[in-house]
């Protein structure tokens, strides 16, 4: 199949963890294995009481014809509409030629008139999402658009995959990494001494694994250490980015969930971004606690600057 399920392509600055501020291109799959509807909700670990707008949303009253005429949502999941069934029909289906026009689209600009990720400005990145863009359908589109933007000689020398960290990697994926991008020992490198050649600087694992008391996902289901261990074998740059409530019962499972990625080597840096995905959670009393909070604890702090730039909008 050469077409591709996605909710959204849009060009903003990367808004949480290690490359805030950087210009990136966004492509958010469709499709999750997980659902994570306890985001936002009073007890995330009680599923009875659970407030879900986007169940209760109704598409043809609020005359929504595209994703960016949705609300965002400060209830479950707050990308629901790229998996949920009910989104599905406002998500395009796309040939993955079309894809890439629409990202060089984007990209285009008096500034860069040919919509390269490499140009005279700063080097653009190119980041998939989700949903889940580990999903293996959504791992075959990750290829199709990389050999596509390879062979149009216009390759994004800098990807980011932002994934739930329990997907396995299929074998095409990772020749896919192996053939594009230096390997992990090569990074440090590239930029001081003889490289073998490869479009691809960097390949960025931005794993998301997420707390039970947070998302009400259960740990058998949503913290899979042994399979961020095998994305770390095949390259080894990476954040580990956790949503986090300010309650006793979410530090304490936090600790245990980073010392169980320790134990499987994933020694990546934390970052802590705290839940809510509204400008108005982001800038809540909430916050500053989280934050004082993270300090003490000795990790980094990731609030969602999207948020602050551009308020409550999808496709930012
Ligand atoms: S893993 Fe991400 S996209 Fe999937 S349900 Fe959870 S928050 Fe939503």
């Amino acid at each position: 199949m050469s077409n591709i399920r996605y909710s959204e392509i849009f060009l903003s600055p990367q808004g949480e963890g290690y490359y805030t501020g950087r210009l990136t291109a966004w492509i958010r799959l469709f499709g999750c294995n997980l659902q994570c509807e306890g985001f936002g909700q009073k007890d995330p670990t009680d599923p009875s009481t659970y407030i879900l707008p986007y169940k209760d949303f109704d598409i043809t009253k609020a005359n929504v014809k595209t994703i960016k005429d949705l609300p965002v949502w400060d209830y479950g999941c707050d990308s629901s509409y790229s998996w949920s069934k009910k989104y599905r029909d406002l998500c395009p289906n796309e040939h993955f030629s079309k894809v890439c026009d629409r990202i060089v689209g984007l990209l285009t600009t008096q500034y860069n008139p040919y919509g390269l990720f490499v140009n005279d400005r700063n080097t653009i990145h190119l980041a998939f999402t989700g949903g889940e863009p580990l999903l293996r359908k959504n791992q075959e589109s990750i290829i199709l658009i990389l050999d596509e933007f390879y062979r149009r000689d216009n390759f994004p020398p800098m990807v980011t995959i932002e994934t739930n960290g329990t997907q396995d990697l299929t074998i095409e994926l990772i020749d896919t990494i192996q053939k594009y991008f230096q390997s992990s020992e090569d990074y440090h490198s590239y930029y001081y001494e003889e490289h073998e050649e490869k479009p691809g600087i960097e390949w960025f694992w931005s794993v998301s694994p997420k707390l039970w008391t947070v998302s009400g996902e259960k740990p058998e289901k949503a913290i899979k250490p042994e399979v961020v261990h095998h994305y770390k074998l095949i390259n080894n740059r990476g954040q580990l980015k956790f949503v986090v409530r300010n309650d006793p019962r979410t530090w304490d499972e936090l600790e245990e969930v980073v010392q169980y990625f320790k134990e499987h080597t994933i020694d990546w840096d934390v970052y802590i971004m705290p839940v809510g995905a509204t400008v108005e959670s982001q800038v809540s009393p909430e916050i500053r606690e989280i934050a004082e909070e993270t300090i003490r604890r000795g990790y980094y702090i990731a609030p969602r600057v999207q948020a602050y730039l551009f308020g409550n909008e999808i496709g930012t």
